[in-house]
């Protein structure tokens, strides 16, 4: 019996090899091993894999080649292959990911989302695309207006489909697919496959051949993860007591609301740590700049919900945290799984409050484990840092930035979705942020934060410090708390 260790016994042609080379992919992941051969075949597939696992590889790499292997032209305002993707972000880095393993065949790729001008989106279209990586709302737009005509659609990919349709995605999706030809091949890729999903994708697809990577639901286990207990007022000091750590480089945190987002970014911010913040409020422009700044290191953390973190794809993310737990378990699943792309490891951190212990029961039932727990709750030198960073940065209020155009449209509804199962509360605001109720989390400007202490073990209760003494500086922001300019970023269409 033979295994497949490289891309080149998939069966993938010389000039996807030499993409791939260019990459720097040696060798092929487990759902690209068993993913490709089924899609080059022309098989429909129910691929069940988690974001980090090389699912995007899995599918554009095998449709590049049978696009290759049926040369044509697309006819105007038409797509030879359809992606539907969940939010903005993941639309573009497909998209990137389809003009990278395709650079050498020529192939023309577009993408289209919400929140940003139709016109160049009309004139990707009018000439017929190889490739077009879509949100469903915009999409359906472009379609109502005959911009776009999907009744020549060969191959239909829906990514995310749980995402999806936690997002309140499911009809629209059905739009779609109503406006794609009988006969077409259909890939589609969920994390988790509860019983709506799986009642879509059987609606969706014909005999598909199933593909699965990781056991559903299951974290990832190369995650060092931790649970530190602390009062919901605390946690911001904790928070940015954590960035003491010099080894705290790139490092992802989660709250659950979008205002959340904002005023952590600020605090930290405030207490000395370059951070950024990104959520559906901001415009596309602002998240490019937020992501840009991250990806360069140029913002130590990028503070996100997890409708805006779908899809974002950095390489090195040291740490993750949790600053709120998740109201749906599997979240916290997918927000760990940054910090553990293509193969690295990483660290997760929850900072917990009383009021969230049903959620941690919720998340270590789903994921089959008990995290291991510190107690940092009555912790007087978090108090102390907390005011040293109020006093250091007296009388400016954080802002929200916001921009109003980002999430308009029904393009990746605000963080939280109609569909959220088991979801309760509203998103977007108004919930969950006990630990600011009694004010602002800093102001901006000088910060009493510098140069990180160079040991310190975040874990340990005797570790926080009230740091008043670090010198104040001025730093440029990228939309943490305060919006910046508003330059318009580019985007993909
Ligand atoms: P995805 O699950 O598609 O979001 O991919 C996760 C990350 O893995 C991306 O940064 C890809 O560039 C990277 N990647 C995908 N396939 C491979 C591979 N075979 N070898 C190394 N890195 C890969």
């Amino acid at each position: 019996m033979t295994t497949v260790t490289t891309f080149q016994d998939l069966g993938l042609a010389k000039p996807l090899l030499q993409a791939l080379a260019t990459e720097g992919y040696t060798t092929p992941t487990p759902i690209q091993a068993k993913a490709i051969p089924l899609v080059l075949e022309g098989k429909d597939l129910l691929g069940i894999a988690q974001t980090g696992t090389g699912k995007t590889a899995a599918f554009a790499l095998p449709i590049l080649q049978r696009l290759a292997e049926n040369r044509k032209p697309a006819p105007r305002r038409s797509c030879r292959v359809l992606v539907l993707s969940p939010t903005r972000e993941l639309a573009t880095q497909i998209a990137e990911s389809f003009k990278a393993y395709g650079r050498n065949m020529g192939m023309s790729v577009a993408v289209v989302f919400g929140g940003v001008k139709y016109g160049p989106q009309v004139r990707a279209l009018a000439g017929g695309v190889d490739v077009l990586v879509a949100t469903p709302g915009r999409l359906l737009d472009h379609v109502g207006e005959k911009v776009l005509d999907l009744s020549s659609t060969e191959i239909f990919v829906l990514d995310e489909a749980d995402q999806m349709l936690d997002l309140g995605f499911f009809k629209p999706i059905r739009q779609v697919a109503s406006r794609l030809p009988k006969v077409r091949q259909n890939l589609f890729f969920s994390a988790t496959m509860p019983t709506d999903i799986a009642k879509l994708a059987a609606d969706l697809l014909t005999n598909p051949s199933r593909v699965e990577v990781t056991p559903q639901a299951t974290t990832v286990e190369k995650i060092k993860q931790s649970v530190l207990f602390v009062e919901a007022v605390r946690k911001r000091a904790l928070l940015s007591e954590l960035f003491s750590d010099p080894t705290w480089t790139r490092t992802l945190v989660f709250t659950k609301t979008k205002r959340g987002a904002d005023r952590v970014a600020a605090y930290l911010e405030a207490g000395g740590v370059e951070a950024a913040a990104i959520h559906g409020d901001k415009s596309q422009g602002q998240r490019e700049r937020a992501l840009q700044a991250f990806k360069d290191g140029r913002v130590r953390c990028l503070v996100a919900t997890d409708i805006a973190a779908r899809g974002i794809d950095v390489d090195g993310v040291t740490h993750v945290v949790n600053y709120e737990l998740p109201y749906v378990p599997e979240a916290y699943v997918h927000r760990i799984g940054r910090t553990a792309r293509a193969g690295a490891s990483g660290i997760a951190v929850s900072l917990v409050s009383d009021d969230e212990r049903n959620l941690l029961k919720d998340v270590q039932k789903l994921t089959r484990q008990t995290i291991p727990s510190f107690d940092r709750r009555n912790d007087r030198a978090l108090g102390a840092l907390d005011a040293a960073i109020l006093k250091a940065n007296p009388g400016k209020k954080p802002t929200t930035d916001r921009t109003g155009e980002a999430e308009a449209r029904g393009e990746g509804r605000p963080e939280g979705g109609r569909n959220g199962r088991g979801r309760g509360r509203g998103p977007g605001g108004g919930q969950g942020q006990g630990q600011h109720k009694h004010g602002r989390p800093g102001g901006h400007g000088a910060r009493p934060g510098g140069a990180p202490r160079t040991t310190y073990d975040p874990l340990k209760q005797d570790g926080a410090t009230a740091d008043a003494a670090r010198k104040p500086r001025r730093r440029k922001r990228f939309g943490g708390g305060q919006g910046g300019g508003q330059r318009q970023g580019g985007q993909s269409a």
